[in-house]
């Protein structure tokens, strides 16, 4: 195997395309813990959203622009514009704190996308509007990346002039975008093959592909084999529809494969498995246990004869290592003694950088768990940063003082909560009777904040084994048509399931925002 062997570009979408699948909203705090998340994965590049669309998504891009892309071998921080001047001004303005920045510029160009998008826009009034768009984002960066939306039912010919004049105005990657999940693998690489023969060495072809029909590995394989430098995933595959290429699923080919399509990546795949676990739980989005690489099951060997088969060699049936991904055992790292700076160390070890103040926050309630369990895993720390740093840290509207749940064999369950409602700086007593416990807690935490919600999904999952294992649970509401994803963790699963409850209540106030523009 050659060591020389070329790198490809991972461009991560999680952010952008990822956050557009349907249900998935998140706010700033969530977007940063992602996109710090990506950054030590080793991610080339972060898409970490679409400034024009709202406010938020301007505040989550100059966020994670001015705190993860700061240092010079941070991955490069891009951000999506439609081919109109004030996109791409407000993504430039977006970028400004980032040490490398990219401007994602694209504009639709297939026949059924210019008559139903663009007003019916002519061939060369498209090229016109993307030439001046790559232009424009040049002002900005030297880092400038073209989408022809719908690509692959684009007329090619057009195509190619299309590619061509970006190309000649300054575009340093073209990407390719399978935007409906269309293509097939054998077609999409000729494809491929021939935009890359056509922009030459000092362009970058990169391609987007969706998995409608459950190519969209397949294609971008294809597409590398093709010559593709680049190729855009997502963690999970979460995304548009069927969602996008997996991060993990591509990621692993390669390395897995490497002996035939001989391309490396950066990425660090040992933190695979947290990335997935970390995306999972923020967005609301289950891992199917089938899933490829990441699922509950992609290591487990049920069969006798598998099990045999693997206890004797583990080759038999394993083309992948779980360490490589990252998916091993809890690993204990603390204990009921251990202390502030021993806590603080083992957190800097996996890599958060915490203030002083959460990383206080991360102690205390270290120590609650410590009184209900003997040993702390990593996969423990992960858990409790994720709730207390991130789901209940600043600029939550709503905190759980504290909560009381009684009955349930004697009498219909009762739940009473303390909420503090930050803005008001008001104390909340409410009680409440439901069909379970959950339901009561749920219902009691409703009256308190004055939010009316629908709970739509509720999942649990045990963070490590063992009968004193945190329970995370997540939870999907619907509030005025729109949907919030919330997390909660704790030893009991009722106390669990009202902190992802709030959580999720807290975020449709806080994205309470208009949404004004569609994307590739
Ligand atoms: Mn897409």
């Amino acid at each position: 195997m050659s060591t020389t062997d070329q790198s490809v570009t991972i461009f991560d979408t999680t952010l952008r395309d990822g956050e557009q699948a349907p249900g998935i909203s998140l706010g700033t705090k969530e977007k940063l813990e992602i996109a710090e998340q990506l950054a030590r994965l080793r991610v080339d590049v972060i898409e970490a959203g679409f400034p024009i669309t709202s406010h938020g998504d301007y505040e989550a891009v100059s966020a994670i622009a001015g705190s993860v892309g700061t240092e010079s071998n941070a991955p490069v921080i891009a951000a999506l514009a439609r081919c109109h001047p004030g996109d791409i001004a407000r993504a430039g303005e977006s970028l400004t704190g980032a040490s490398r920045s990219r401007i994602h510029v694209f504009l639709s160009t297939s026949e059924i996308h210019r008559r139903a998008l663009l007003h019916g826009a002519d061939e060369d009034a498209v090229i016109r509007q993307a030439v001046s768009a790559v232009e424009q984002a040049r002002t900005y960066t030297d880092d400038v990346e073209f989408s022809p939306q719908d690509a692959t039912r684009t007329d090619e010919d057009f195509l190619n002039r299309v590619i061509d004049a970006v190309v000649a105005a300054g575009a340093t990657t073209v990407n390719v975008p399978d935007t409906v999940g269309y293509a097939l693998p054998h077609d999409f690489g000729r494809l491929i093959g021939d935009v890359v023969r056509r922009v030459g060495p000092d362009v970058a072809v990169s391609v987007h592909c969706h998995n409608d029909l459950g190519l969209a590995v397949a294609n971008s394989l294809e597409a590398v084999r093709n010559g593709a430098r680049q190729v855009e995933v997502a963690v999970n595959g979460i995304g548009e529809r069927a969602g996008n290429c997996a991060l993990e699923e591509v990621v692993m080919a390669l390395a897995t494969r490497r002996d035939l399509l001989r391309r490396t990546t950066t990425v660090h795949t040992p933190e695979i498995a947290r990335t997935s676990r970390l995306v999972s739980a923020v967005t609301g989005y289950p891992v199917q246990f089938n899933k490829a690489v990441v699922g509950r099951n992609a290591f487990a060997h049920e069969s006798g004869i598998h099990q045999h088969g693997v206890l004797a060699d583990r080759l038999t049936y394993e083309i992948m290592r779980a360490e490589d991904i990252g998916a091993v055992g809890a690993q204990i790292v603390l204990g009921k003694h251990s202390g502030r700076h021993a806590v603080a160390r083992q957190l800097e070890r996996m890599g958060y950088r915490l203030t002083d103040e959460e990383a206080g926050r991360a102690f205390t309630r270290f120590k609650e768990l410590a009184d209900r369990k003997v040993d702390i895993s990593d996969k423990d720390l992960e858990a409790i940063v994720a709730d207390e740093v991130y789901a209940s840290g600043d600029g939550e509207p709503f905190e759980l003082v504290w909560m009381q749940v009684s009955g349930g064999t004697v009498g219909p369950p009762t739940a009473t909560v303390r909420i503090r409602r930050v803005a008001e700086e008001t104390l909340v007593d409410e009680s409440c009777m439901g069909d379970g416990m959950v339901d009561a807690a749920c219902g009691a935490i409703r009256r308190a904040v004055g939010i009316d919600a629908t709970l739509l999904t509720f999942n649990v999952a045990a963070v490590t084994g063992g009968i004193d294992a945190l329970g995370d649970v997540s939870v999907q509401v619907e509030v005025d048509g729109r949907r919030f994803a919330g997390r909660g963790v704790s030893t009991d699963i009722v106390e669990g399931s009202a902190r992802a409850y709030l959580n999720a209540l807290g975020k449709s106030v806080r994205l309470r925002q208009p949404v004004t523009a569609e994307m590739s």
